[in-house]
Order: structure tokens, then C-alpha cells, then sequence
């Protein structure tokens, strides 16, 4: 097959297959020297994936894996990686991989996507409670992600690394999630400096298409509070009751898909964003539904 783009990853692989079994070799004439972290390279992208320390926080995976969660550490290098050892049995912690903040940043895998790690806590998304068994975990080193940007090479490393996992498993967009999303009223990572659209226009995760939500705005047709929630349990926020749930859930949706203004509001803009969401990715849940036309 003549594919330039797959060409050059089989280029690139060999290319890093060669240089690790070369280091290997001068590893092995000069045994004074630390052996490197065992390293593997995604055979779809090329990218090096360091074995790092183990998460103890882990058990057998159980069910396939149908999510992918990001968050961000809120902690240095150092200070994660000591804490997502999951050493402390009190607080059982465990994530799959963590992408680094170096210059060049890394990704360094603490447990394998094999097992299910302790990274969702109490969780839920559609009909799905608790993610952990069914999700692969990110977390990305970010003191706040809602204070400070990400960089563009970190980003561009995750992107890599998320497009790898979506591949492999065949993950749905609306199943690329932050942390914020599944734990609505209790996390607010990845932050509203994640680069959610960015991510999107790569083709990874989802997002509305600016026509319909410029559409739906033209139409500007404010739903009461009730069909909000209902649209927002449908794509598959898990809110809980009355007034405050609803609040807390547009947080989370906003903090998604409107990071800008993060009011708790249903305002006519994040409305439109809902609108367009549920009609581009959950059409049949909404015709199961039997909600009115949105
Ligand atoms: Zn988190």
C-alpha cells in the first residue's frame, strides 16, 4: 500500500527499534552505567512509551475498555509520581499513564492498559456507573489546569498518545471524557485551560459543528429547566436532583464545551451547544426518548 502517512510511521518505528537495540548494545559494554527505563514505541505512531514505576492501585480488567479519562495531577513530576505509586492504602490511586511537563515531554505508563486502574473514584457517565473497570486514565502534569495552559508540546504528545488508545480500542467520541465530567460537583480536572477544541478538530473526542450551534442560536429558543436536564442526562452528565444538581451539571458541561464562562447558567450559547451535541452524537438516544425536537 502506498500510504505516505503509514510509510513514514513504519520508517520512524524501524528508525527507533534500530536506536533502542543499538543503546542496548552500548548498555551492555558499559555495565557502570544505569540501565534506561524499558521503553516501547506505539506501532501506530510512533511514539515512546517509558515504563515507569507501578501504580499499586490496580486490579484485572474485567470489562473492554470503552472510555478514556484525562486529568490533570495537581503536583510536579516528582510529587505525582510518588503519590500515583498508590503506596498509600488509605488513598488507593493508580492511573494508566502520566505525560510529563519536561521540554520534551514524556509519557511514562504505570500500569498497563490490561488492568484497571484506581483513577475515576465515584464516577458515572449514560448508563454507566463507576468508570474505572471500563476506562483507560491520562493524567497530565498540571499544578491547575484551570490556572495554567498546557504546553504546546505536552498537548501535542497527549494528542499522540489519546489518538494510539482511541485507535486500539475503538473508543467514541462522546466517550473521551475529563475527569469533571464523570464526577460532576467533585473534580474539575482537566480544567478550562484544557485544549478540548483543539483535541476535537484532530478528530479525537467531540464536539458541535459551529453551524448547528450558530443555528440553534438563530433560533434562540430557551427550553425550560427541565428538558436542560433531560438533554444533559442524555448526552450523559449524571446530575443529581433539584436546582443545585442541574447547577453543578452545566458547570461541568460548560467547563467542557464553554470553558470561557463557566456561569452554572443555562444561557442561550451553552443551550445551543447541548442541543447540537445530542443531535450529532446521541440521535438514537433522543429518539428512544421521545423528547421534544431539539
Ligand atoms: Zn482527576
Amino acid at each position: 500500500m502506498n500510504n505516505p502517512i503509514w510509510s513514514y510511521y513504519v520508517r520512524l518505528y524501524v528508525l527507533v527499534i534500530l536506536t533502542l537495540f543499538l543503546s542496548g548494545c552500548a548498555t551492555s559494554t558499559n555495565p557502570s552505567k544505569p540501565a534506561a527505563p524499558a521503553t516501547q514505541v506505539s506501532k501506530f505512531t510512533g511514539l515512546p512509551i517509558e515504563q515507569g514505576p507501578s501504580s499499586l492501585g490496580a486490579e484485572p480488567r474485567k470489562e473492554k475498555v470503552t472510555h478514556l479519562i484525562l486529568h490533570y495531577t495537581a503536583g510536579t513530576l516528582p510529587s505525582s509520581l510518588d503519590i500515583l505509586q498508590g503506596k498509600d492504602h488509605a488513598h488507593k490511586v493508580g492511573i494508566h499513564y502520566v505525560v510529563t511537563d519536561e521540554a520534551t515531554p514524556r509519557v511514562i505508563r504505570m500500569v498497563p492498559e490490561n488492568m484497571s486502574a484506581f483513577h475515576a473514584g465515584k464516577s458515572g457517565w449514560a448508563e454507566l456507573n463507576a468508570l474505572n473497570q471500563r476506562s483507560v486514565g491520562i493524567e497530565i502534569i498540571n499544578l491547575d489546569g484551570n490556572v495554567h495552559p498546557y504546553s504546546a508540546a505536552q498537548a501535542e504528545v497527549l494528542f499522540t498518545l489519546c489518538a494510539d488508545i482511541i485507535r486500539r480500542h475503538d473508543i467514541k467520541p462522546v466517550n473521551v471524557l475529563g475527569h469533571s465530567d464523570i464526577a460532576v460537583g467533585r473534580k474539575i480536572d482537566p480544567g478550562t485551560l484544557f485544549p478540548w477544541a483543539k483535541l476535537a478538530a484532530l478528530g479525537i473526542g467531540a464536539w458541535p459543528l459551529p453551524d448547528e450551534v450558530k443555528a440553534n442560536l438563530a433560533k434562540s429558543k430557551t427550553p425550560n429547566a427541565v428538558d436542560v436536564r433531560k438533554l444533559l442526562e442524555l448526552y450523559g452528565y449524571h446530575l443529581e436532583a433539584g436546582e443545585p444538581g442541574l447547577k453543578l451539571g452545566l458547570e461541568a458541561f460548560q467547563r467542557h464545551f464553554r470553558s470561557a464562562k463557566i456561569t452554572g447558567v443555562a444561557d442561550s450559547e451553552t443551550v445551543a451547544i447541548l442541543r447540537a451535541l445530542v443531535r450529532r452524537y446521541r440521535s438514537e438516544e433522543l429518539r428512544r426518548a421521545r423528547l421534544p425536537k431539539v
